[in-house]
């Protein structure tokens, strides 16, 4: 009884003393007896955070054998049982807030609000899938037939469904995806990141004490390579739900062309290459607000965040200026603590690959500022919040995953051509618009080609059921997630009944 009147901040520093147990899990069970690897905190490499073991190829066998055999009863289970056993699931997540929160911190080195936000999510993600099944999959569709008969048909699940998911929502993302196949009526085999399986173990335990059979949900820890790929290769899978980088995408995108069997629904949510447009009329203090906490909350480990500010040469300076001021009072530190702004990037690989683009854009672009780092940050991967100011989009190269701004002047005669050069990255995930002129925010709107636009507000992420989430082109096949067309792609039209 103490515990549940704990604080809740006293609450998840209490869990985060704990050291967690991350396994593959089949048939309901934990599998046990693998080689197991420690994991340690990225704000600290000195704590360890617990162990994984990684999946190999004889259990993504067995996996796949496991998950074909329990599609058929699950498929059959009535859609308010699934629903219910996923409304469970949100409850659970809710139950266990404050030691998802821990591990969100431990793993993945999420701030206090992030780690909130992750849970939450992921609990939205349960609840609007259980209704969407229930409203999409629960009666039959009567679809007229040319010859005047009618057929009935049911939106049902496809079979094993493979969801493979990134590190920078490990709960939300995956759940997200386990849950929408699920509510459909797959199977379900999920692949998290090699970075975050604590996270996704102790969501596998709670998706079985919510009623989900053993057969009908798997998960396997474990690399792209001994995994993801062969799990995306085998021709006894019926679909892949994927969110991740663009380039594993396009070899996910490859690896089903080659199989020899049916086609299947690929749902790739990928990469951004993110701008806001910022014209004279908007205003400068809004901007600031909302750049900064696009382009460095969650150390700027968010498909939406913001990288390319593009601001209007009117107000350049006085944007510069502000920008300058607001990073100077950014706190960059240990995940744990309220007063932290930004906590540290994933891994030692990030961290390189990030601090190699700040030094090679050093000595080509202007630097405007760089947050500096506390001294205690040397134990962990942290990666300055830093802002340079470019010339031109073209010197920008992939997408940077971490707390990185450039600016770009343009003149007023200049905007189509500014919009044309976004459309030409090839991505499409988010724009900012900041103009208090709604012809120009129209204009904008219209021309380019991105999957959400943020008209005069933040520029960051989605909320369930309100604003669903996805891209174009570079960044993402569709549809939205947390929208009423997502569970679609998990389903297929089946005749249920004929009538004449
Ligand atoms: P990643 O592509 O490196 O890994 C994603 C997942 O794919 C991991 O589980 C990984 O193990 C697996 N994988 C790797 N190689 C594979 C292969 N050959 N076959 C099958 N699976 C394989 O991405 P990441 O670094 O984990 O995540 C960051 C990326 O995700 C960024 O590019 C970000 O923009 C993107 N992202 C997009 C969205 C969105 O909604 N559009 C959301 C979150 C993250």
């Amino acid at each position: 009884i103490e515990s549940q009147w704990l604080p809740f901040s006293e609450a998840v520093t209490g869990f985060s003393q704990q050291q967690w147990l991350g396994r593959p899990y089949l048939n309901g069970q934990a599998v046990d007896g693998l080689p197991g690897h420690s994991i340690q905190a990225p704000h600290d490499h000195r704590i360890t955070v617990g162990e994984v073991q990684f999946a190999n190829a004889e259990l993504v066998n067995q996996a796949i054998e496991v998950a074909a055999e329990g599609f058929q009863r699950w498929n059959e289970t009535p859609v308010k049982m699934r629903a219910d056993a996923l409304r469970k699931l949100a409850d659970l997540l809710e139950d266990n807030l404050a030691e998802l929160c821990a591990i969100c911190h431990m793993e993945a080195g999420k701030t206090i609000q992030d780690a909130i936000d992750e849970v939450r999510e992921a609990v939205d993600f349960c609840r609007y899938y259980a209704n969407q099944a229930e409203h999409h999959c629960a009666r039959p569709i009567s679809l007229s037939q040319l010859q005047g008969g009618q057929r009935l048909w049911q939106r049902q699940g496809r079979g094993v469904f493979v969801c493979i998911s990134p590190w920078n929502f490990p709960l939300a993302i995956f759940l997200g995806q386990v849950t929408a196949a699920l509510a459909a009526g797959n199977s379900v085999i999920a692949k998290p990141a090699e970075q975050t399986s604590l996270i996704a173990s102790k969501a596998a335990e709670l998706i079985y004490a919510a009623g989900v059979p053993g057969n009908a949900f798997t998960l396997l820890p474990g690399d792209g390579a001994t995994v993801g790929a062969p799990l995306t290769r085998d021709p006894r899978i019926a679909g892949v739900a994927f969110t991740g980088s663009t380039e594993t995408a396009q070899l996910i995108n490859r690896s089903l062309a080659q199989r020899d069997s049916d086609p299947v629904p690929f749902i790739a949510e990928t990469g951004g290459q993110n701008a806001m447009i910022v014209d004279s009329t908007a205003l400068p203090e809004q901007v600031i607000k909302d750049a900064v906490l696009s382009g460095f909350a969650s150390a700027g480990q968010r498909c939406s965040a913001l990288r390319i500010l593009c601001v209007q040469e009117d107000i350049a300076e006085r944007i510069i200026e502000l920008l300058k001021g607001a990073m100077a009072e950014q706190v960059v530190g240990d995940p744990r603590l309220h007063s932290t702004d930004v906590g540290p990037v994933i891994d030692r690989e990030a961290q390189a690959g990030l601090l190699e683009h700040i030094e090679k854009m050093k000595s080509s672009a202007h630097l405007i500022a760089q947050t500096p780092l506390p001294a205690d940050c040397d134990q962990g991967t942290f990666v300055p919040p830093t802002a340079f100011e470019i010339r031109s989009i073209d010197e920008l190269g992939r997408e940077q995953f971490g707390p990185i701004i450039h600016l770009l002047r343009y003149k007023a005669s200049q905007l189509n051509n500014l919009i044309d050069q976004i459309n030409a990255t090839g991505y499409g995930l988010t724009l900012g618009i900041h103009s208090r002129n709604e012809r120009t925010a129209s204009q904008i709107e219209a021309r380019v080609r991105v999957g959400n636009c943020y008209i005069n507000r933040n520029q960051i992420g989605a909320a369930v059921g309100v604003q669903p989430f996805g891209g174009q082109g570079l960044s993402g096949t569709g549809p939205k997630a947390g929208g009423p067309h997502y569970l679609m792609r998990y389903t297929q039209l089946t005749p249920v009944q004929e009538m004449r």
